[in-house]
């Protein structure tokens, strides 16, 4: 067989009367059939797995008069990897089998004449890695087959944008369960906001994005087009185009900022969103107020504040030879209270002016934009004015040389302003302890004085004054030097240093009293918010029944008593097993109660040898079953207590669990099918959680179906366990994939944790009952979950139900929605079945239909700018325009 084929190739014609050829064999009367049939060398091209798909017919052995035992309905299909593109000759051994390949569909005479052929259709995968190609082999054993095509392929994940990143065609993994991860590109016009990354799943769809990227200032996030004009976008971080601010305008597309209308400005600091404005006109009603040497100035605000808020004032000061003529800048000695520049009252105090002169002062008003308005371009408004004659300031520095027993010398400084000439200064002095009971004056017209006839170690105080023609001005602060030793002035007009402590430790006292009523009151508000909380927690409806915990019961069997009904044995007929739950087996029979017609039910029963609490822990769920009552929730038929083994009977649910009968009809229900499900379990865990009643295990598998397709929330045994196990939070028992994390990280278990794992279970119903997050190990699963990772909307989801599982998924558990409003929701759409027509599709990059494009659609382009510069720039703003 390996020299000459006894496969032969013969054309036939196919059901549509097409000639094709196939390979034939049909040794079925001999024995020891061993047939092969070998394809070309076939190119891996950088696959990892390839799927190889048979068509072919079989004769039914049955169906050939006179064969013996030696007819066979089956063939081999093997494998052999080589980088060879020519094997002339490989041994059998060095064939790698795949499969044996029997007819599923139908054993069919392949009657051509008649023109029935119907094609069995087998889809086998294996795994090449190692080398460059490899051939394909079918081994004939003895069976009578037409091998009609054989069609070889790999998956690859399509080229795809997800968050504006392009990921290339991807060949997906060498196992059925590897991920290949892939770096995403980003789109045109946009930019890397996180290393954008996927995963390509074994089944070629793509799977848990992360990072992605942000359109380019002047492009819209919408599909990257660019900003029309009149719109603009000036950061990529901004979540689209938006209108010119006003005073501004953008004439060409893929603006980052708007240009300001000729007359309007922006500051540096402005952002681009901000309006465009104008630098302030001038302060108004300037007036001054002379007071000897100083001025009070007041004014007040310019009429137009350009569109800005911060409009400041600055003062030029100027002296006049004459009033308001031959004008030079005023020294630096003269003070501004509060300030010269950077005013923002519109009042000043100017001092320290020079006597009997001409000044002029010019009030600015600016602000933000007036710099970028253009140099000088200030309006300002200002005044002369002529100070007062004025007597000369104090003298502020005095000394005493030549000390001696009875006399020193005492001299001093001219007074910084003496507004005048000075005529002559007057010095008084007094013995410290006397004060100013008793004291001397002298009178010099220079700037010292020999003071005679003192006491000896005498402290004497003195003060000095200055006369001109204004009058005499203050004295000087007290300077005080002893007579008899060396010079020792003390410090005059200090502080008081005791009191400077003081007043500091009062600041310091002060802060400590605002620092603990502060902390006091956070206290009290936090601990009266933990109050309500707790308050909100343990408000419950009036009226409504709440669930008991059975183990609150000192007695598990009073509990049993109280909830559960009592069976006797002989009126249950179990019929057989299907399936295994914590306990033991699981088996379906038949219940008849006197009185009522039989029905169907499930028979859960204790296995032997069980210790106490196993025995508690398997009643505590029918006694927790039993105080429901509501068509999705699996009811209780009741309990055999009384005799080995204990069982727990329940209603019949014909299709089983809800996770492994979406496995097995995997794509074959319609959408509102799937809804009317998800609305069942929706109404089931509302009537729990009226009930107060937090199931803590809610997944599909854990939802029983029955012959009507009507679903029931099963499962009332994990909570017990959990809450009485101390470590249970590290145990594997909490379902990490159904559990919302803050149930996860603190065993807050709630309603609105239930609610979370409903979002879960939306998700297996929809996606046919797919694994959570596919493969992933619970470690990432949390760590995706935490870092705000959600499942993607399976295949075909409407968006409205992804949008829902979203809503379950938030992680603050007050924003997820009840099971009340999650059953509204369901009804809603039940009730307008076209709000689940829209389903999510891979984001692309659409352009928006821009003004432009419609005033070219007609005709009317020409008009573009005109209307752009009279703001017009999208068609909802064109709505507005009236005949005007
Ligand atoms: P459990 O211990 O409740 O998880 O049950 C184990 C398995 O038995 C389930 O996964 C179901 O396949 C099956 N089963 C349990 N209760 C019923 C029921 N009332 N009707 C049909 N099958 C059931």
């Amino acid at each position: 067989s390996t020299c000459v084929s006894v496969w032969e190739e013969v054309s036939i014609m196919d059901e549509k009367n097409i000639p094709i050829r196939t390979y034939q064999v049909c040794n079925v009367l001999e024995p020891n059939q061993n047939n092969w049939l070998r394809t070309d060398w076939i190119p891996r091209s950088g696959a990892q797995r390839v799927y190889v798909e048979v068509k072919f017919t079989l004769r039914d052995c049955n169906s050939l008069p006179g064969v013996t035992g030696t007819c066979k309905e089956t063939f081999n299909l093997y494998y052999h990897e080589s980088n060879e593109d020519r094997e002339s000759y490989i041994k059998e051994s060095s064939f790698i089998k795949v499969d044996t390949v029997a007819a599923d569909e139908s054993f069919t005479q392949v009657d051509v004449g008649d023109r029935i052929m119907k094609l069995n259709t087998e889809v086998r995968d294996v795994k090449v890695t190692t080398r460059k190609g490899f051939y394909l082999a079918f081994q004939d054993v003895g069976a009578c087959i037409a091998l009609v095509s054989v069609r070889v392929f790999y998956k690859t994940c399509p080229l795809t944008i997800r968050n504006l990143a392009t990921f290339p065609d991807t060949v997906t993994g060498a196992d059925t369960s590897s991920l290949v991860e892939v770096r995403g590109s980003c789109v045109n016009q946009s930019e890397e906001r996180e290393e954008p990354k996927m995963y390509c799943g074994a089944d070629g769809e793509w799977l848990v994005p992360i990072g992605g990227c942000l359109c380019s200032p002047g492009y819209e996030e919408k599909g990257s087009a660019s900003c029309t004009a009149g719109f603009y976008k000036a950061k990529s971080s901004d979540p689209g185009c938006s209108k010119c601010p006003p005073h501004s305008h953008s004439l060409r597309d893929a603006a980052t900022v708007c240009d300001c209308h000729s007359g309007y400005f922006r500051s540096d600091a402005d952002p681009p969103s901000m309006a465009c404005t104008q630098p302030p006109s001038a302060p108004q009603q300037l007036i001054s107020v002379v007071n000897e040497t100083s001025v009070v100035l007041e004014w007040t605000p310019p009429r137009r504040l350009g569109g800005r808020s911060d409009t400041s004032y600055s003062l030029e000061c100027l002296i006049c030879q004459t009033a308001g003529r031959l004008c030079l800048p005023c020294g630096s000695d003269v003070l501004f209270s509060p300030s010269q520049t950077g005013l923002k009252t519109t009042k000043v105090v100017v001092s320290e002016l020079r006597a009997h002169t001409h000044y002029t002062f010019i009030v600015h008003a600016r602000n933000g934009v007036s710099l970028a308005s253009g140099a000088g371009a200030t309006q300002s408004v200002s005044v002369s004015v002529t100070t007062n004659q004025a007597a000369p300031s104090p003298v502020s520095f005095v000394q005493a040389t030549d000390v001696t027993r009875h006399s020193l010398s005492l001299s001093w400084q001219q007074p910084d302003r003496p507004n005048g000439v000075i005529l002559e200064y007057e010095v008084k002095f007094y013995e410290k302890d006397q004060k100013e009971r008793s004291y001397r004056i002298m009178r010099t017209f220079s700037q010292s004085v020999d003071v005679t006839g003192l006491s000896p170690l005498t402290v004497y105080v003195f003060h000095v004054r200055a006369r001109t023609a204004a009058g005499y001005g203050e004295f000087s602060a007290p300077f005080e030097f002893s007579t008899n030793s060396d010079p020792f002035p003390l410090i005059g007009e200090g502080v008081n240093s005791a009191f400077l402590l003081l007043s500091v430790s009062g600041v310091g006292i002060l802060l400590l009293i605002s620092a603990a009523v502060f902390i006091i009151s956070r206290r009290r508000s936090k601990y009266s918010k933990t109050k309500q909380d707790s308050e909100e927690e343990k408000h419950l409806n009036p009226g409504v029944k709440i669930y008991v915990d059975p183990f609150t019961y000192e007695d598990p069997d009073q509990a049993i008593h109280d909830f559960a009904k009592e069976i006797d044995v002989s009126s249950i007929h179990i019929e057989k097993v299907i399936g295994m739950g914590e306990f033991g087996e699981v088996c379906s029979g038949r219940l008849r109660v006197q009185g009522k017609r039989e029905i169907y039910v499930a028979i859960k029963s204790l296995k032997a040898g069980y210790s106490d609490k196993q025995r508690r822990d398997f009643l505590s769920e029918a006694s927790i079953m039993g105080q429901f009552d509501h068509p999705n929730i699996i009811r209780l038929e009741g309990v055999v207590t009384r005799c080995k083994p204990l069982m727990i009977i329940t209603e019949y649910m014909e299709n089983g669990s809800l996770d492994s009968f979406l496995r097995k009809h995997d794509g074959q229900f319609t959408v509102i099918q799937l809804v009317g499900m998800l609305r069942g379990i929706a109404s089931g865990m509302k009537y729990l959680s009226d009930m107060n009643y937090v199931h803590r295990d809610l997944a599909a598998r854990n939802i029983l179906v029955n012959s009507n397709l009507v679903c029931k929330v099963s499962d009332f045994g994990l909570s017990r366990v959990l809450e009485d196990d101390p470590e249970a939070a590290y145990t594997t028992r909490i379902p990490i994939r159904w559990t919302a994390p803050e149930a996860i990280t603190y065993r807050k278990f709630t309603t609105s944790s239930d609610v979370w794992s409903y979002g879960i279970v939306m998700w297996e119903v929809v996606s046919y009952g797919e694994r959570p997050y596919w493969d992933m190990n619970n470690q990432d699963v949390m760590k995706a979950v935490e870092e705000g990772y959600r499942l993607p909307a399976p295949m075909d989801c409407p968006v409205v139900l992804h949008q829902l599982m979203l809503d379950c998924w938030e992680r603050e558990r007050a924003e997820r929605p009840t099971f009340s409003q999650i059953l509204n929701m369901l009804d809603k759409l039940i009730r307008n079945p076209g709000t689940l027509r829209r389903t999510v599709v891979p984001e692309v990059c659409v352009p928006e239909r821009s003004m432009c494009e419609w005033l070219q659609s007609i005709g009317l382009e020409r008009y573009r700018d005109t209307l752009a510069a009279a703001g017009y720039t999208s068609l909802d703003s064109l709505l507005g325009i009236t005949h005007q």
